[in-house]
């Protein structure tokens, strides 16, 4: 089994990526839906939330108030450590469950839009980036998404520069051209690391 990371700044064509992956046979596990199935209603993952936070970050029907919460931690760092201290842990478990159901010639691909912001590259066998000129990740996100141009940039400026992204890449997928472009790559990218799976494979059955 090769366990792979991949990452990319908001925009940058992440979630087109990992469904070429799964389209062709990987496993994705995404890390945005486990974090918010940790603080489901009735999770201990949400009731350590409120314990921190308190009854002000919940609806009134008893589920967790995302924008108030993402409020909260925007911008302090502080707080925001101390959400990532109790969901991190639970989306790392939950993850490691999914992929042991991996078979041992599966590639298992791990969609961590924070990755390296977090410092987690040393987690996976491979980092995979998707990488976009932030002129292109703006454009997208305002003509495609629908978001204000505001608002694309400073969330942008939250995340790690094209630079950091980069530096913990081991394969790079250009996602700044046409989508008709980008197939090709990730499908040379996915040949790449079944090649790889077969190795990790090889060796742990050795
Ligand atoms: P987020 O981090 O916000 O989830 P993402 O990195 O997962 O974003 P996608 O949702 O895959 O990005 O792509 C953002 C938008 O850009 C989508 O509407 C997608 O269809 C579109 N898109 C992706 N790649 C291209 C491309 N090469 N050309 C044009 N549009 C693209």
């Amino acid at each position: 089994m090769l366990s792979v990371g991949l990452t990319g700044g908001i925009g940058s064509g992440k979630s087109t990526v990992s469904e070429l992956f799964a389209s062709y046979g990987a496993l994705v596990i995404d890390a945005d839906r486990i974090a918010r199935e940790v603080v489901e209603f009735g999770t201990p993952g949400l009731a350590a939330v409120v314990a921190e936070f308190g009854d002000d970050v919940l609806r009134a029907d008893g589920t967790l108030d995302r924008p108030k919460l993402g409020a909260i931690v925007f911008g302090d760092r502080a707080r925001l450590q101390a959400l990532n201290a109790i969901v991190h842990p639970l989306v790392g478990r939950r993850s490691a469950e999914l992929e042991a159901q991996a078979g041992p010639d599966d590639v298992v691909i791990h969609d961590v839009p924070l990755l390296a912001e977090n410092g987690l590259a040393p987690l996976y066998d491979v980092v995979v980036v998707v990488d976009a000129a932030p002129q292109t990740q703006l454009d997208r996100l305002v003509r495609l998404r629908g978001m204000d141009t505001d608002e694309a940039r400073s969330r942008m400026a939250a995340q790690a520069t094209r630079e950091q992204r980069l530096a913990v890449a081991d394969l790079v997928i250009d996602n700044d051209g046409p989508l008709d472009a980008l197939e090709p790559q990730v499908r040379k990218v996915w040949e790449q690391l079944r090649e790889r799976g077969a190795d990790v494979s090889r060796r742990s059955r050795r």
